[in-house]
């Protein structure tokens, strides 16, 4: 593992000495450039030159559609940001992925503590409190869907269904960082993001007992 530096600038500065080029679709420049990593090859990007573009780039994927989930493999081609400074990169990639440095750090430092499934779910209370009826087999059907990286999520999960219950349904690769390339920044999952909390309450209202 990585030797974790003071700061996420730091870290991103080791990154970049080390040749970790890559992060989710982004492929970083030493001259502090961001593009699609599709893009390496390609001299007809559109420039930008302000960092906070990021935002607006990572916003509709090539179709149009808003982009929800950040870490979802539909960021769109064709732009090149010259971030002009390791300063402006990091902000950049703050819009393209929030917070991916900072917990990559905390992970580094051993201060990042992944949240199981199931105490996820406890917590819920409201309209998503119904979302602690999903079962096991059903919930490990959800993550398979909605964080594979096959057309879901880039992130690597590192929270188990259960305390000492590890997800099954995914490969060994989703489930840690062993495998990482070394030219890889990780995206990292501490625990169940929003969206796939809602996605697992019509299929636990699904579990209510039928009324007759
Ligand atoms: S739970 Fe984590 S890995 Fe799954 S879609 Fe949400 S952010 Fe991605």
């Amino acid at each position: 593992m990585m030797e974790a530096p003071a700061t996420t600038r730091l870290l991103l500065a080791s990154c970049l000495e080390q040749g970790r080029h890559h992060i989710g679709q982004i492929l970083l420049g030493v001259d502090f450039t961001l593009r699609h990593v599709a893009d390496d090859d390609r001299d007809d990007l559109v420039l930008h030159t302000s960092p906070a573009d990021a935002r607006v780039i990572a916003r509709y994927d090539a179709e149009g559609n808003f982009r929800p989930l950040k870490t979802a493999p539909n960021l769109k081609r064709g732009w090149l940001l010259e971030a002009g400074s390791l300063e402006g990169m990091e902000l950049a990639l703050e819009f393209f992925y929030p917070a991916a440095l900072g917990m990559w750090l905390s992970h580094l430092r051993v201060k990042l503590h992944p949240t199981a499934l199931r105490e996820t779910l406890d917590r819920q209370t409201g309209m998503y409190r119904i979302t602690q009826l999903i079962r096991d087999d059903q919930a490990s059907e959800l993550v398979a869907r909605c964080c594979t990286s096959e057309g879901g999520c880039l992130r690597t999960i590192l929270w188990d269904l259960a305390p000492g219950h590890p997800i099954t349904t995914l490969p060994s690769s989703k489930l840690s960082l062993e495998e990482l390339p070394s030219n890889r920044i990780p995206l990292l999952c501490s625990e169940l993001c929003n969206l796939v909390v809602a996605a697992a309450r019509p299929i636990a209202k699904g579990n209510l007992p039928k009324k007759d």
